[in-house]
C-alpha cells in the first residue's frame, strides 16, 4: 500500500450551547488538553471597546453589539492564525447569516468547519443551575455556591448581577430565536454534535473528549 503524506490540516470547531451551559468551562478544557486556541467573540469585542467609545457606549447600555463589528473581529482574527493553529469558536456564529459568513471566513483562510460542538441543556435546569451559580472577581472563573472562596485562586466570590432567573429567562429566549435556525442549518451539513450537558462537568468533558 502507498503510503500518503499528507500534514493534517488544523481543526475548526464550533461550540454551541445556551448562557449558563458551562460551555466555557468545556472549551477550556480543549484548549488545555488538544492545544485548541479559542476565539471568543465575547472577548474580542470587550477588547476592542477598550479603545473603541462607540461601542463602549453600546456595551454599557447592554445594547445588541451590531452584527458587522463582530464580523469585522472574527475575520481578523483568522487572518492572524496560523494555518496549522486548530481552533475552536464560541460565541460566533449567532445567527444564520453568520454561520453563512464563517464558511466564507474559512475558505479564505484555507479552512473548513469539522464539527459543532452543540452541548444541550434544558432551559429549567439552566434556570436551576443560574441562582447557585457564583463568579471570582479576582480570576472570573465560575463556579458554585457550595464554596466559600475561589477554589482556583481563593479570591472573592460573587453573583453577577445579571444572573437571575428572569434576566436568563430573556437570554435563553434570544439564544433559541437565534440559534435554532444555525444549529438546523449545521445538522443539514452533518457537522453537528450533540452533547447531553445535563449531567455533571467532569461527564460532559468525557463525553467531548470522545468526539475526538
Ligand atoms: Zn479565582
Amino acid at each position: 500500500m502507498k503510503e500518503i503524506n499528507i500534514k493534517p490540516r488544523a481543526e475548526t470547531i464550533i461550540f454551541l450551547g445556551p448562557p449558563g451551559s458551562g460551555k466555557d468551562t468545556q472549551a477550556e478544557f480543549l484548549v488545555e488538553k488538544l492545544g485548541f486556541q479559542l476565539i471568543s467573540s465575547g472577548k474580542l469585542i470587550r477588547l476592542r471597546a477598550e479603545h473603541d467609545d462607540e461601542l463602549h457606549d453600546i456595551l454599557k447600555k447592554g445594547d445588541l453589539v451590531p452584527n458587522n463589528i463582530i464580523d469585522d473581529e472574527i475575520i481578523s482574527i483568522f487572518a492572524l492564525l496560523p494555518d496549522e493553529q486548530p481552533v475552536i469558536l464560541d460565541g460566533y456564529p449567532r445567527t444564520l447569516e453568520q454561520a453563512k459568513k464563517l464558511d466564507l471566513i474559512l475558505s479564505e483562510n484555507n479552512r473548513k468547519l469539522d464539527k459543532v460542538i452543540y452541548i444541550n441543556v434544558p432551559d429549567k435546569d439552566l434556570i436551576n443551575r443560574i441562582k447557585k451559580r457564583r463568579v471570582c472577581s479576582s480570576c472570573q472563573k465560575f463556579t458554585m455556591d457550595k464554596f466559600e472562596a475561589c477554589p482556583y485562586c481563593g479570591g472573592k466570590l460573587t453573583q453577577r448581577n445579571d444572573d437571575t432567573p428572569e434576566t436568563l429567562k430573556n437570554r435563553l429566549k434570544v439564544f433559541h430565536q437565534n440559534t435554532k435556525p444555525v444549529i438546523e442549518y449545521f445538522k443539514e451539513r452533518r457537522v453537528l454534535l450533540e452533547v447531553d450537558g445535563s449531567p455533571s462537568i467532569d461527564r460532559v468533558k468525557e463525553s467531548i473528549r470522545r468526539l475526538f
